[in-house]
């Protein structure tokens, strides 16, 4: 069903702000009616399509988000399209242009193209822009029709920042002419100004220490909103690629958009980096923030989601007087290009636009080709059927690239040194997923489509600062997937079907046994439940005992380390690094860098050995083909099990 964007619903939809405020459509002379159409965080995304499962998606791509944008220039008099950043990088389309054809002079970056073809006015940068470095950001920059401003990035820093020499231009003032409601021209200078997350410079240090200095984005604005109002800015909209964040200002704050709303001078604000979406419900009741109305601080904002999942749209009603031009009305919302159903299947509310599909359809195709074909080498089978019983290669690759990753983020900063640990779950491991729902990767080629069977989620890497004693807490967490077992009985069933696998965290770079025939200290949903309990045996780092009172760091995803599965150590206050990356590139970038990958089991876990105990385990019946590859337990077939699993059996 299309969404209806005629004036009638578009009034209905707002019918609470409009009795709010003195706004209306119907202009009268000397007002204008201005409509501000945000993307942000594009990621690449075009098609409607999830290049890592290769599959059509209806919650995703530029050129749905781009039928919403046609629609409403259909019905606006004056309109702008804006993108808020993060559009070069984030899924297998711009790894393949990045790792494989690459932007030789001349060559036109695919979203570029896309974005070329939608019209937008202007852009700001995200911190994604950097990932591949600023040559290949600048290459792909001259492509772009439209201007594209970065106020706090800067080649050489000044005494001050209007004394940088930026990166970018860090605002445009754009003369334009916008028609009143008596059919009146006006010209109007709209001021535009970007800004980044500085923790690029962390993020990003490979590509910018040396090259480029950040600023703090609140500082930045401060000293070139008052610039742009000198040069004659009419109106000014801040483009903050920056999470909304909270009331309370702080030094280089990342999510900076709730504070930076309240620099005066600044209209309207389009926000993004977080995901998220504004107006929404996440953000009632929180100070400085009014959903209803749509605004930060009181101005109008928006946030458009994430991949083109929704277009942020902010309405400004301005009047001239003798001071010039005002904002005397706003309303703000965010349209979704697609909808899920209570039985969580998707619709979507719009079609493509084909003249966007057109314009990337080649690398569309070229990158189908890229994610189906082999980037690297893998020396040992990729395969989870065993990773619930003993070390297994489909963890230790995910735990791998996570140390690997977050020593280089960690480099320079106060945690650099402390020893780096890394926790992973196995994801697909049967259970109610059924006896196919594994990850299978055989020896030898790895393709981009097989990292999203390693790594299912879409989550992002942490690391979070533990003490000995919370590692070990959050091994007896983990241990909760294994039901009690009697010493010297046979065939007792050893899997918690209560317990998801997700919350099956292996440890790597610490060794460890499991004592199966004590309590789990944690119940399935992670409550204290036996205090003294202590399943978890010769936790060792290093060869010796672990020291309770030692610090690690863990690297993990942003569920855990925000307290998903409500773990030790995990509950949010721990975090000391928010990487901006999802641990499915983390793995990319690992495989594509290393070319052939060793993700060998090294056995640091096990069972403690429980002599004349046995247990019983269901996998799928493809296990079959490995079970003799397993080291560190002893595993031998036992038939059937339930529901089209194989059952095998351990002496412990
Ligand atoms: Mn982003
Ligand atoms: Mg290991």
């Amino acid at each position: 069903m299309p969404i209806s964007l005629d004036r009638r619903s578009f009034l209905a939809g707002s019918a609470g702000l409009i009795a709010l405020h003195p706004f209306s459509l119907q202009a009268s002379s000397n007002q204008v009616h201005l409509r501000l159409m945000e993307t942000t965080d594009l990621h690449v995304h075009v098609f409607p399509y999830d290049y890592y499962a290769d599959k059509a998606r209806d919650t995703v791509g530029l050129a749905r988000t781009a039928s919403i944008v046609n629609d409403i220039r259909a019905e606006a008099t004056n309109a702008l399209l804006l993108d808020n950043g993060d559009f070069l990088q984030g899924n297998p389309m711009g790894d393949y242009i990045a790792y494989e054809r690459g932007m030789r002079e001349g060559d036109l970056h695919p979203v570029i193209d896309a974005m070329n073809t939608v019209g937008f006015d202007a852009s700001t940068l995200g911190n994604h822009e950097f990932n591949y470095g600023l040559d290949f950001l600048m290459k792909s920059l001259t492509g772009a029709q439209f201007p594209v401003v970065c106020a706090n990035i800067a080649k050489e820093i000044g005494a001050g920042p209007r004394d940088d020499t930026t990166l970018l231009p860090p605002y445009v003032l754009m003369d334009r002419e916008l028609t009143d409601g008596a059919g009146q021209k006006h010209a109007i200078k709209i001021g535009l100004i970007g800004f980044v997350p500085p923790q690029v410079m962390n993020w990003d240090r490979r590509h910018l220490e040396g090259n480029v200095q950040a600023r703090d984005i609140l500082q930045t604005a401060r000293a070139y909103v008052p610039e742009m109002k000198e040069k004659g800015a009419d109106i000014i909209i801040a483009l903050s690629h920056s999470g909304i964040g909270e009331a309370q200002e702080r030094e280089g704050m990342e999510n900076a958009s709730l504070v930076l709303a309240g620099v005066e001078g600044i209209d309207a604000i389009m926000t993004g980096h977080s995901h998220l979406v504004f107006p929404s419900s996440k953000y009632d009741g929180l100070d400085g923030i009014d959903v209803a109305k749509g605004t930060l601080q009181g101005k109008p904002a928006t946030m458009g989601g994430y991949w083109g999942s929704h277009l942020g749209l902010i309405d400004l009603m301005l009047e001239r007087d003798a001071g010039g031009w005002r904002v005397v009305g706003h309303a703000s919302e965010a349209r979704p290009i697609s909808k899920r159903n209570e039985d969580r299947s998707i619709t979507a509310l719009v079609e493509s636009d084909p003249k966007v599909l057109a314009s990337v359809q080649q690398e569309h195709d070229e990158t189908l080709v890229y994610v189906r074909r082999a980037v690297g080498k893998t020396d040992a089978p990729l395969h989870s059927y065993f990773a619930l019983v003993a070390d297994d290669p489909s963890v230790q690759i995910v735990s791998i690239a996570q140390s690997w990753y977050i020593a280089q983020m960690l480099k320079g900063t106060e945690y650099e040194g402390l020893p780096i640990l890394s926790a992973a779950a196995p994801f697909k491991a049967g259970g109610r997923g059924g006896p196919e729902y594994f990850t299978d990767v055989p020896k030898g080629d790895v393709a981009i489509k097989n990292v999203s069977d390693l790594y299912l989620y879409p989550n992002t890497a942490r690391a979070v600062l533990v003490s000995g004693a919370q590692v070990k807490d959050w091994l007896e967490r983990s241990a909760g997937m294994f039901n009690q077992v009697e010493p010297g009985k046979a065939d007792q069933l050893l899997l918690n079907p209560e317990f998801p696998s997700y919350n099956f965290d292996v440890m790597d770079g610490v060794s460890y046994q499991i004592d199966l025939s004590q309590p789990s200290k944690y119940s399935s949903k992670g409550a204290l439940e036996n205090p003294n309990a202590s399943r978890i045996v010769n936790l060792a780092f290093n060869g010796a005992p672990i020291d309770p009172e030692a610090q690690f760091i863990i690297a993990t995803n942003n569920y855990r380390a925000s307290g998903g599965g409500d773990f030790p150590g995990a509950k949010g206050d721990t975090i000391v690094f928010e990487g901006p990356d999802t641990n499915r590139d983390v793995i990319v970038r690992y495989i594509v860098e290393k070319g052939t990958i060793s993700p060998r089991a090294d056995a640091n876990w096990s069972f403690a050995p429980l002599p004349g105990t046995s247990v019983l385990f269901d996998t799928g019946p493809k296990a079959n083909s490995y079970a003799e590859d397993v080291e560190g337990v002893s595993i031998t077939a036992a038939g059937d099990g339930p529901d089209g699993f194989a059952r095998f059996r351990i002496d412990l």
